[in-house]
């Protein structure tokens, strides 16, 4: 098997107001600010309403230079918009030192791009991550359309890999490489290992011997291997965790999956809804975990409940006798 690559477009960018500026009206709508914490730059209502909308460029390189004077400008002034809104949504996710350039020169591998590891794979490119390698052997079918969004109902026949890179690429500028097989052993770990230089993995298949046919390899390949978040359901449980960051963390196997009760029979549907619950929380783990190196995930595992809405973090210890990460 080969790994395909996915060449990245490049788009460019202008100036830019910080994040935290805010377009302000006078109550007698005569004028209008752009305001930053207490200092407010007032203007004609409609001249500040056409700054707002065309960007601190509009009137020039004296205006541009007065509102960098004033603090009101991105400090790369080629950050977009999109990506400086989500470096607020990661600093609030983090407190303190953050390695931002960390999170997005990771290499994603994303094993399983069905409804929820494609999920998980658009929240972290919109999030600003870059590198991505899927690895999927299933190709779209017409009852898989409710829940990727990414695909039409001319993509069915399609490789989900192929069809998830290209949209990876044209809508985020990420570079994809793809990997259109199942992952089932050493053979996809080892081009895996090959061809990520800063992987990080999510296992979302959805077939759980697979799982753990791929996370047996996955151990056995190097003591030092890289981190890795399980997610999945249960029963009635969207869940997502353990992560596993050294060789001591407990793996998604270490006492199985009986800890969850599911003597109703309920099964959770695969539909858009409860992939995006499970995608948002892992997401967030995945940032902190990359930002900071640190994961209260560790350790432990997220459970929804989708009949009684109810969430929590259930800890899991390692087991000495698993054979899944104890080669
Ligand atoms: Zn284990």
């Amino acid at each position: 098997m080969t790994a395909n690559n996915h060449a990245q477009s490049t788009g460019c960018g202008r100036a830019q107001f910080r994040a935290d500026v805010r377009l302000v009206h006078a109550p007698d709508r005569k004028r209008s600010g752009l305001q930053r914490g207490l200092r407010v730059v007032w203007l004609p209502d409609d001249v500040a309403d056409f700054i707002w909308e065309r960007g601190p460029d509009v009137l020039g390189s004296a205006f541009h230079a007065f509102l960098k004077e004033a603090d009101m400008l991105a400090e790369d002034e080629h950050l977009s918009e999109a990506s400086d809104r989500n470096a607020v949504f990661l600093s609030a996710l983090c407190a303190g030192p953050r390695d931002l350039a960390g999170f997005q020169d990771t290499d994603f591998v994303i094993v399983g791009c069905g409804g929820l590891g494609s999920q998980i794979a658009v929240q972290l490119a919109a999030l600003g991550a870059h590198n991505f390698f899927l690895v999927d052997g299933d190709r779209i079918d017409e009852s898989n359309l409710n829940r990727l969004t990414w695909a039409t109902r001319q993509d069915v026949g399609q490789l989900k890999t192929d069809r998830l890179a290209s949209y990876l690429s044209s809508r985020f500028s990420a570079t994809v490489l793809t990997l259109p097989e199942f992952a089932t052993g050493s053979e996809a770990v080892r081009l895996i290992m090959a061809y990520a230089r800063n992987p990080f993995l999510v296992l979302a298949g959805d077939n759980a011997s697979l799982a753990r046919q791929f996370l047996t390899a996955y151990h056995a390949f190097s003591a030092a291997f890289p981190p890795y978040l399980h997610v999945g359901y249960v029963g009635a449980h969207c869940i997502a965790g353990p992560l596993v960051a050294r060789p001591d963390d407990a793996c998604p196997f270490c006492n199985s999956a009986a800890e969850v009760a599911n003597d109703s029979g309920f099964v959770a549907p695969s539909a858009l809804a409860n992939n995006a619950l499970i995608a948002g929380f892992a997401v967030s783990q995945i940032a902190m975990e990359r930002l900071t190196r640190r994961s209260i995930l560790c350790g432990h595992r997220w459970l929804f409940d989708l009949r009684t809405g109810r969430a929590g973090l259930r800890s899991i210890s390692k087991h000495p006798e698993c054979k899944v990460c104890h080669p």
